[in-house]
């Protein structure tokens, strides 16, 4: 695989922010003719850098002289795309119950929950799909297609508990599972990125990429794809996502942004 220099790429000037005030927790930006909000549903702030110290601490060494303080900045992100057909979103953060922030940033910016016509789900991990729930365990919203790969669906049944339960019970006929590679709604582009979890899937839409956790550092992960956070399920199927996801949006010029990108979910 080719070698990219990521941290150095030019990327980010495909994209212009918007001026002026956001709500606390949201920012704005605009690419292509969709309107992008990002939503941090959770104050993560820091991660202890220990989290990616890799398996018998391997990576501690050199983890260590690039976080010296020995804290990796992080976030907790969604994301919401006006479309000219009207709202999406790319996960839901937690639920409100469990501290989720995304109900108050939707309020903030006037979007009901009711006006989100679908969901793409990257994969089946609580900080993603809990806020598809509200307290009861009902539909958070109201009239939400939910679009989650075939693969997570399975994971989510199999680790989630009644979670999982109730998110097909609230969801029903609006719960769409799917496989990388199938053009969904919105012109939405599922791509296999497996490894965080054995389903997990990125989406395109237009020159946008939403990555979800194929990177949760990237202060360290930018400059070397091959640490991992211990939430990665499968290192080597992450690490190869990563490169080859990363190589990819580089390649076709595309805006990426992460469920745990700190700050405003951007990442290039
Ligand atoms: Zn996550």
């Amino acid at each position: 695989m080719a070698q990219v220099n990521w941290q150095n790429n030019p990327v980010g000037a495909v994209f212009a922010r918007e001026g002026g005030e956001m709500p606390e927790g949201t920012f704005r930006l605009t690419n292509g003719g969709y309107e992008v909000y990002t939503l941090v549903t959770a104050d993560k702030g820091f991660q202890p850098a220990s989290l990616y110290y890799g398996p018998d601490d391997s990576d501690k060494v050199k983890v260590d002289a690039m976080a010296p303080d020995g804290k990796v900045p992080t976030s907790m992100n969604c994301f919401v795309v006006k479309t000219p057909d009207g709202y999406i979103m790319f996960d839901t953060g937690l639920p409100t119950a469990k501290g989720g922030k995304t109900l108050e940033r939707l309020a903030a910016l006037n979007i009901k929950p009711s006006e989100i016509k679908a969901i793409y789900l990257t994969h089946g991990h609580f900080d993603h799909i809990g806020g598809l729930l509200d307290e009861s365990g009902n539909a958070e919203f109201a009239n939400a297609t939910v679009y989650v790969p075939a693969a997570e669906l399975t994971f989510i049944k199999e680790t989630m508990g009644n979670t999982g339960v109730q998110i097909e019970t609230a969801y029903k006929n609006r719960l769409v599972t799917f496989e990388p590679g199938e053009v969904l709604g919105d012109n939405v582009m599922p791509i296999a990125a497996k490894g965080h979890t054995p389903g997990h899937t990125v989406y395109q839409i237009g020159s946008l990429l939403f990555v979800g956790d194929i990177m949760h550092g990237p202060a360290l992960q930018l400059i070397d794809p091959d640490i991992c956070a211990n939430f990665d399920a499968n290192r080597t199927q992450s690490i190869e996502t990563r490169k080859r996801i990363l190589s990819y949006a580089v390649a076709n010029s595309l805006t990426v942004l992460g469920a745990h990108i700190p700050i405003n979910g951007i990442l290039f």
